[in-house]
């Protein structure tokens, strides 16, 4: 006798309610290649292995078809399961309905334990991540941010005047992202600072440090904390600031327009910069440092130069790295097998100086290397040679042949 899911889930249902949804009583369901444990309230993913194991070993009692939704109800635990068979023999074909009971082996009982542990520990996810869904629902946002950050990029259309058009102004720019997304960002606040790939006299690390603190990508110490927040919950909770599995906008620049929980992770990883006074100073006072370099622009070159060389290369370079939170979380090839999503992709390793190898970067945070294969150009580390040969940086991190 045939009988449709649509009766199926009204039995099961019925069952439910008949009983206390307590872990011995739930219905199991499983549907294309998700287990999902339902107690009416609940729904969890349960591990395929120790259910496979636990139907093996009910044996000849279930009876599985594919391709339709497979269930199994523990009512009662333990009752009668040979009778649960008797019961139900007539519509094993479009589902499993079985009553674990007495009769149960050894064997059975273990199974049904680990699978009512796993059922535990599954409800716990399960509560762990819909308090996280809620901090998301609750998230607040970050006006500074969201203003600035519009500021800036209405700023920048003002490129688009004609009258604001110069071409010292447009060669300054493309200079200036170099000193400050290049030397400033790429090569001093993370190759050096949050990754310690190598060592550089204080001067130096002090210059390429101030270099960034001109690209106005907040504080060093807040931007150093992130990214190696970012290192460590990779693509795994909201401690990872960008978690790239939120999305391609939120880790390009969505999670800066909230307030997330990862600021109060910072001071825990920044301890090795976070007393140094010259870094407070960066970390306190990047927006009128910028303000000082665009009154002396506007003063000795006039206005089209801040226009292009404050607002223009301040966008530009923000893109440029953005894309490594984004881009190179989504596009291109994967050279190493880390657990997280990054990627290689050439045209992000082109904008941003050789950050774009950022699956190499990912599998060998600590290596001043990042394009690993000879046509992996990384202009980042061709510099770090010259320092090397210069004399000005040591101790130059590689990955183990
Ligand atoms: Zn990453
Ligand atoms: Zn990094």
């Amino acid at each position: 006798m045939a009988i449709g899911s649509g009766c199926v889930e009204h039995r099961l249902n019925h069952l439910a309610r008949s009983t206390q949804p307590t872990p011995q009583s739930v219905i199991i369901e499983l549907e294309t290649k998700n287990f999902v444990l339902q107690p009416k309230f609940l729904i969890s993913q349960l591990n395929r292995k120790s259910f496979s194991i636990l139907i093996q070993n009910l044996g000849e009692h279930l009876i599985f078809e594919k391709s339709i939704f497979y269930k199994a109800c523990c009512r009662d635990f333990p009752t009668a399961l040979l009778n649960a068979k008797h019961r139900y023999s007539q519509i094993y074909h479009s589902f499993i309905l079985a009553q674990f009971g007495q009769a149960c082996t050894k064997t059975v009982r273990d199974s049904i334990q680990t699978l009512i542990r796993e059922f535990q520990s599954a409800s716990h996810q399960k509560s762990k991540k819909r308090m996280t869904i809620a901090t998301q629902e609750k998230l607040q946002y970050n006006w500074k941010h969201v203003i600035s950050l519009a500021g800036l990029h209405i700023g920048a259309l003002f490129a688009f005047l004609p009258s604001n058009f110069n071409w010292t102004a447009v060669g300054l720019t493309v200079f200036m992202h170099w000193i400050t997304g290049g030397l400033g960002i790429t090569l001093g606040w993370h190759r050096l600072l949050t990754h310690r790939s190598f060592q550089t006299p204080k001067f130096v690390e002090y210059f390429l440090a101030f270099c960034g603190a001109l690209a106005c990508q907040g504080g060093i110490i807040d931007w150093v904390g992130l990214h190696r927040l970012h290192h460590t919950h990779s693509d795994q909770n909201a401690i990872d600031p960008h978690n790239a599995q939120n999305g391609f906008w939120w880790s390009h620049l969505g999670w800066m327009l909230y307030k997330g929980p990862a600021h109060a992770e910072i001071a825990r990883c920044t301890k090795d910069i976070s007393s140094d006074p010259f870094y407070q100073f960066l970390q306190n006072y990047f927006l009128p440092i910028q303000i000082v370099f665009g009154v002396l622009l506007y003063f000795a070159a006039g206005w089209p130069f801040v226009v292009w060389v404050i607002f223009v290369r301040l966008i530009l370079v923000y893109h440029c790295t953005w894309f490594v939170n984004s881009a190179t979380h989504k596009f291109g090839y994967r050279t190493y097998e880390t657990k997280d999503s990054s990627t290689n992709c050439w045209w992000v390793a082109v904008l941003t100086y050789g950050e774009g190898w950022h699956n190499n970067h990912h599998a060998f945070q600590y290596s001043a290397r990042h394009g690993m294969k000879w046509w992996e150009i990384d202009f980042t580390w061709m510099t770090i040679q010259v320092l090397e040969a210069l004399g000005l940086a040591s101790k130059v991190k590689l990955p183990a042949k």
